[in-house]
């Protein structure tokens, strides 16, 4: 059977030609990450323009432009770089004379004595203490080197500063203007900016989907109204790894997955997955169980940041993660939900309980496949929601919920023609995919539909049928 979880990859300098694009779909690829915080538009125009061409009308490649947000630096360093030594003292500040100059005005104003200060991605660490004329002792709890204009995080520390720079807005007008399926949003802190940044896109193009990256504190504390006001959210361990005790993070990575999964929305596990094949051919065991855990814990997708954007071996770095999803896979059962009465179906969604009764038709009669008709994505989404153990497909007359898809744990799609009657939207249905070979002469499937088209919530008909 096709791999269920979706893999995404990061664009960048590795990956920079057609070929390698279409290497990375061949391994395996479902979404392709632009990182804003890299490069300019017309190299991710190029790749947009690849992805797009790879698409041979099944299961297109979805295109996320994930924006950079509120990212702190600390200014331009007298020499380039400063090391420093474990236990020495040294200061930082936007006064004459400190030795780490600053200039972002919102973090210095949140700096207070005692607080940790980490570079990059946590390499180095100080401890400020006294401050005087605008610039701190500190203390370097773990020393290393400091780079001109390196990211730095202020432990723990939130700070009242809007989500979408100016940066973030040009950027998310371009990727709008190319048709992204995906944007993300980083160090979102609460609902407020993810419906601040709905309210821009809708805007622009409404059929774009959200997806909040979780990777402040206050977004966990905040999770609930975070993932209600998203469309799919981000486990970015990266800066959660910064922004917290690491030890914490892996615990935040399972609750994180459990309320986007009981929301019945996507989630991806982000961030170091395969860190070591930057460099190797082959990962680590531990880096291996990693990916393993993260779809046992339910993940939808999981991600490569470096390892395709700037690795030596972006093309393995994918098939390796396919491979391992494959195995885990194996160990995700069909479990009986009605026994479970945090996964039951919300009261009043129809669709959810459609497809739950979809799944369990499905599961009791081990048909072949379950298809799907959806307008919005929504039915797919809430039979994925009850892992089944038949693949998922997906019919739409909408081009953007085919892309969209991509995302979502097993749910491969086509596109079909459009109608308002029923019999001949379920045999459009069937035949698409038996056109693709997906489903044979023979097989029993369970079909889910719902007509009048165009109303969100209207599926409501399951069917067993042969094709
Ligand atoms: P980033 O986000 O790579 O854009 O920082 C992911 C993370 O923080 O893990
Ligand atoms: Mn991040």
């Amino acid at each position: 059977m096709r791999r269920r979880t979706k893999i995404v990859a990061t664009m960048g300098p590795a990956v920079a030609t057609e070929e390698a694009v279409a290497a990375l779909r061949d391994a395996g690829m479902n979404v392709a990450r632009l990182n804003c915080s890299h490069g300019d538009w017309r190299q991710k125009c190029d790749f947009i323009k690849w992805i797009r061409q790879l698409h041979d009308g099944y299961s297109p490649i979805a295109i996320m432009a994930d924006l950079q947000g509120p990212k702190f630096r600390i200014a331009d360093l007298a020499g380039g770089v400063v090391n420093l030594a474990t236990g020495s003292d040294t200061t930082m500040g936007h006064g004459s004379g400190a030795v780490i100059p600053m200039h972002d005005d919102e973090i210095w104003d949140a700096m207070r004595k005692g607080d940790r200060v980490l570079f990059g991605d946590g390499e180095v660490e100080v401890r400020l203490g006294d401050q005087s004329g605008g610039v701190f002792d500190a203390k370097v709890v773990t020393g290393g080197k400091v780079k001109s204009r390196q990211g730095i995080t202020l432990m723990g520390r939130s700070f009242d500063v809007g989500c979408l720079t100016d940066k973030d807005l040009e950027d998310l007008a371009q990727a709008a203007s190319f048709d992204v399926d995906y944007i993300a949003l980083s160090y979102v802190r609460r609902g407020e900016d993810m419906r601040k940044l709905r309210e821009r896109v809708s805007k622009l193009d409404p059929s774009i989907r959200l997806i909040a990256k979780i990777e402040t504190k206050d977004a966990l504390h905040n999770l609930d109204d975070v993932i209600e006001s998203s469309d799919a959210v981000m486990v970015a361990r990266g800066d959660l790894g910064l922004q917290m005790d690491l030890e914490d993070v892996p615990l935040a990575q399972k609750r994180i997955i459990r309320k986007a999964h009981l929301a019945g929305k996507p989630v991806i596990t982000a961030t170091q997955m395969l860190e070591s094949m930057v460099v190797n051919g082959r990962p680590t065991r531990a880096e291996v169980s990693d990916v393993a855990n993260a779809i046992l814990d339910g993940t939808d997708a999981v991600m490569l940041s470096g390892e395709t954007a700037n690795g030596a071996y972006p093309v393995e770095a994918v098939r390796t993660m396919a491979r391992v999803a494959e195995k885990a896979e194996t160990l995700v059962d069909p479990r009986d939900y009605s026994d479970d009465t945090d996964e039951r179906p919300r009261r009043d969604e129809t669709t959810e309980a459609v497809a739950l009764a979809a799944v369990t038709i499905a599961n009791a009669l081990r048909v072949k496949a379950i298809l799907t008709m959806s307008e919005t994505g929504h039915t797919p989404r809430m039979v994925a929601k009850y892992r089944p153990k038949a693949p998922i497909y997906c019919a739409s007359w909408n081009t953007r919920t085919q892309s969209l898809n991509a995302l979502v744990w097993g749910v491969d799609s086509m596109m079909m023609p459009p109608t308002d009657n029923t019999d001949e939207a379920v045999a459009h249905l069937i035949e698409v995919f038996r056109q693709r070979k997906m489903v044979k002469p023979g097989d029993r499937v369970v079909v889910t539909a719902g007509i009048p088209r165009g109303i969100p919530g209207n599926t409501n008909m399951v069917l067993v049928k042969t094709v």
